[in-house]
């Protein structure tokens, strides 16, 4: 299971609830163009391992000391991420999934844009996710060939100067070499898997709060079925509507938003009915909120 990263949930919320300056706009289209590109990928590769026996972590993060690989001291730890882990034909294979709206020409030290501009060396991104997952797979006592993806996503995007690598993904290839790599395991590699999602890392530490104070935020009940920052409408005490996708919101799903809104914008905040109730500017009571706590339905 593959879950939105926070930063772009934040941003999401943060569009409904406080102006965005030209720069978080900027990093909420990159982030949404990746999160699309990792989903879009997701169906491809679920479609390719389906009903054989082969391991796929997703949104796969450790911690590695990063030192320990080349120093003999130790030089701090540092997190590895790596879009998809697959155990397949009995060896690993990483995917790194880049959903680029531009073009770039392939070179083997950097890569560049059109414009000759230098943009960065995405060999190197991938060299150094299979040189961790390696450390970490040896340090768990495993011994497994690891064969590290490159996938570009985006049909409209031109590698140029691309050469024939095996490790080197674009969408008229993909079918093929997937197809080719989902081989089932012939041997059992539930221990390395055990491992593996035993040293899994469940929060990221870039996951962080919103710089935003609650007082800062619009207050009222959003719409995230669909683009629309409009509040919500309300048809009657239960039921409130959004009028650009005509999704219909009970005040339970409600309150089940403007709980979930907060703890992603600060986990740290309290919660209590009254800041829910001023949340959602009035749409909720805080009795409400109240009940809904008292009958168990909402833990919080
Ligand atoms: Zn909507």
């Amino acid at each position: 299971m593959r879950t939105i990263p926070l930063k772009l949930k934040q941003l999401q919320i943060l569009t409904r609830r406080t102006p965005l300056d030209e720069t978080e706009e900027k990093e909420k289209e990159k982030l949404t163009r990746g999160w699309q590109g990792e989903l879009g990928f997701d169906k491809l590769l679920d479609t390719a391992v389906r009903g054989k026996e082969i391991y796929h972590l997703k949104d796969y993060r450790f911690k590695i000391d990063s030192g320990t690989e080349t120093l003999k001291v130790a030089s701090g730890m540092s997190e590895v991420q790596i879009d998809n882990v697959l155990i397949a034909g009995d060896r690993v294979y990483t995917f790194e999934v880049k959903n680029f709206g531009f073009d770039l020409i392939y070179g083997t030290k950097s890569w560049f844009f059109e414009s000759g501009r230098e943009y960065k060396d995405l060999s190197m991104q991938v060299n150094r996710q299979r040189t961790s997952l390696d450390f970490l797979i040896r340090n768990g006592g495993f011994n497994y060939d690891i064969t590290s993806h490159l996938v570009f996503v985006n049909p409209s995007q031109t590698i140029y100067n691309m050469p024939n690598l095996e490790n080197l993904l674009v969408p008229t290839n993909t079918h093929r070499r997937l197809a080719k790599i989902c081989q089932p395991n012939r041997y059992d590699h539930g221990n390395i898997a055990d491992y593996l999602n035993s040293r899994r890392l469940l929060k990221s530490m870039y996951d962080l709060p919103a710089n935003v104070e609650f007082d800062e935020l619009r207050t009222g009940v959003f719409c995230y079925q669909c683009d629309s920052v409009a509040e919500l409408v309300r048809v009657n005490s239960y039921k409130y509507c959004c009028h650009s996708c005509t999704k219909e919101f009970t005040t339970f799903e409600i309150v089940s938003i403007l709980i979930d809104e907060l703890k992603t914008i600060n986990e740290a905040w309290e919660i209590s009915p009254a800041r829910i109730s001023a949340f959602s500017g009035g749409a909720v009571s805080s009795s409400t909120v109240r009940r809904y706590k008292r009958d168990r339905r909402l833990l919080f």
